[in-house]
Formats: C-alpha cells, sequence, structure tokens
C-alpha cells in the first residue's frame, strides 16, 4: 500500500483504522461502485486504493459507519460520517441519511483557539502600553487592568469585523452603482431570502448607499454568510453555548430546516437571535464542507472510473492472450 499521496507527495496521517490500510485518518468511499480512497490532509486529493482487496475493506468501513458513525453533515450524494478520530466520507446514494449530533462543541473550540491566537499578543502589547501609560499619568493599576479586557475584546472584534468578504466577484450595487468592497462587518445587515432556483441566497445591503443593492446565490451567498455570521457569533452577544444552538437546530428539525425557516423570515442577520444565529453559522459551515467533498468526489470518481476501467480492460485482454496461446500451443505443428 502506497504511504505517501500520489498529488502532493505528503505522507498520509492516520493509521486507516478499519479499512486495515495503514494509512489514512479520512477515508471515502462508495458501496456501489466499489470504490476506496485516501483523503490527504495536506492537498485534499482522493488517493484511489489499490483494487485487489478493495471490496473487502470497503465493507468494513461501511459497516464502521453504519453502526457506530455519526452523521456530520450530508448532501444527496455525499454524507460525512465520523467515527473514532476518523473520518469516512460516504459517497453514492445512502438508504438512508441521519442527522445526528453535530460537532458544536468542536467547533467553539477551534474557534477560541484562533481567538486566543489574537487576544493573547494584543494583551501583551496593551498591558505594556497601559503600565506605561498609567505610571506616566499616575493612575492606578487596578482600573486599567479591569478595562483591559474589554478593550482587547473590542480589538478582536473590530479585526474579525475588518476582514474583507472575499469573492470571486465583488457585486455591484444596483442603486448607487459602486463595488461593493464588503467587510464581515457590513454583513450583518444581510437577509437571508428565499430562492427557488438556489439552496442558499442573500440579499446585500450595500456599504456605501446601504440600501439593499445585491442578490448573492450558490457559493458566494455561503461565503458571505460565514464570514458575516463569524463576526456576529464573536461580538459580546453573540457569544452562546454550543448546546443552545445544538438544542434550535434539534428543534426546527435539521441544518436544511433551519437555513429555509430562517429565509422563510427574512430577518437581517443581525436581528437573528443570538443562539440561532450561531445555529445557522454551524448549518452553513456543514453545508460548505460536505459541497466541497461533494466536489472532491465528482473529481476522483472521474480518475476512478479511467483507472479500474483500464485494469479491467487489461486483465480482459491478459486472459484472451492467455487463452490464444494455448489454442495455438493446441494446434498440432507442422
Ligand atoms: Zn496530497
Ligand atoms: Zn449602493
Amino acid at each position: 500500500m502506497f504511504r505517501t499521496c500520489a498529488f502532493c507527495n505528503a505522507p498520509f496521517d492516520g493509521d486507516g483504522g478499519p479499512s486495515g490500510l495503514g494509512v489514512g485518518r479520512r477515508l471515502a468511499f462508495d458501496e456501489w461502485r466499489g470504490r476506496l480512497w485516501v483523503v490527504c490532509s495536506k492537498c485534499s486529493r482522493w488517493n484511489l486504493t489499490p483494487l485487489d482487496d478493495r471490496l473487502e475493506r470497503i465493507e468494513v468501513v461501511a459497516r464502521a459507519a453504519r453502526d457506530a458513525g455519526r452523521v456530520v453533515a450530508a448532501t444527496e450524494q455525499v454524507a460525512l460520517i465520523r467515527w473514532e478520530r476518523y473520518d469516512f466520507v460516504r459517497v453514492g446514494k445512502p438508504l438512508r441519511v441521519e442527522l445526528a449530533t453535530w460537532r458544536y462543541g468542536e467547533r467553539l473550540r477551534t474557534r477560541q483557539r484562533e481567538r486566543m491566537k489574537v487576544v493573547v499578543p494584543l494583551t501583551v502589547v496593551a498591558v505594556g502600553l497601559g503600565i506605561a501609560a498609567n505610571v506616566a499619568a499616575g493612575g492606578g493599576l487596578g482600573v486599567f487592568v479591569w478595562n483591559l479586557h474589554r478593550l482587547v475584546d473590542q480589538a478582536y472584534i473590530g479585526i474579525v469585523g475588518n476582514r474583507k468578504v472575499v469573492l470571486a466577484e465583488p457585486p455591484i450595487c444596483a442603486h448607487c452603482g459602486s463595488l461593493m468592497q464588503l467587510r464581515a462587518r457590513h454583513v450583518q445587515h444581510a437577509r437571508v431570502v428565499p430562492d427557488s432556483h438556489a439552496e442558499v441566497a442573500v440579499v446585500l445591503s450595500c456599504p456605501k448607499c446601504r440600501r439593499e443593492g445585491a442578490h448573492l446565490t450558490g457559493s458566494d451567498a455561503v461565503q458571505v454568510l460565514r464570514q458575516g455570521l463569524t463576526y456576529l457569533n464573536v461580538t459580546r452577544s453573540g457569544r452562546r453555548k454550543a448546546e443552545d444552538a445544538a438544542r434550535v437546530v434539534d428543534q426546527v428539525g435539521g441544518p436544511d430546516r433551519l437555513l429555509h425557516d430562517v429565509a422563510r423570515r427574512e430577518l437581517t442577520l443581525r436581528s437573528l437571535r443570538p443562539e440561532r444565529r450561531l445555529a445557522l453559522e454551524m448549518a452553513v459551515d456543514e453545508r460548505a464542507e460536505v459541497e466541497e467533498l461533494e466536489r472532491q468526489w465528482r473529481e476522483a470518481e472521474e480518475i476512478a472510473e479511467i483507472a479500474d476501467g483500464t485494469l479491467s480492460t487489461s486483465e480482459q485482454l491478459e486472459e484472451e492472450m492467455r487463452r490464444l496461446k494455448r489454442k495455438i500451443g493446441d494446434q498440432p505443428s507442422g
């Protein structure tokens, strides 16, 4: 079995878990077509495993996924399943998709780590500056320390809010005609709206004229939502516990229903209740991840079709050659 990625040469992480491959932490499988891939953790490309004993391995992985895995998110074709420390990506139409517990806690911890990366250095700088200023002014240190937390907090929120929203093509405002240069904080005035042609659609307010000036769908809408919600959810009022958000999703009946529900009400992101906002952010995140997986799968399946197809053809050819040789050998010489 290969140990490194065929696309980027990076060594695979993980030990393959139940697959017995000995490598891989994220494995993708298709029971119907008989495909098994190791997904590279570095470049995310899908490495098709050797054909030999693939079907057995798929069987074992599929069973682990079915019996003990949690479906984290799913599209029509792709489901992301967590099992112990492995990720299984099941492709092809599953028998039944169950949306189980979400990884809320995990998401929030990641965010907390990201926050600390900014907050700690900021605090160090602020403490230095503050002590110098306080000493110069002859003020007490207590008041300063009390304010420090708030100060750094605001600085962090400012940084997140100021992040550019990166879109392939920046939208142009339908009212004032200006190119919308969006920052994350501008998105708080956006609204999720129903759209008969798209899963996710967003109406944006123009940062210049402040009127609703653009309508985004698909991956652009998702990108805008993710950044806007991240900003809103780091603000003081936005900080809510993961469990509250989980309950919200359960109550409406899953992340897709939540998205539809929010779209139906057409409220601005800012006016959503904090736990709902957090739930929406997570729903959008999971969606984006599983959509990306679906894209990767389509690409990997194209390669697999060629690789496996060629293999079976050449095997057939060899078999045919052997048969012909035997035939020739059987013929009496002379
Ligand atoms: Zn790779
Ligand atoms: Zn405008």
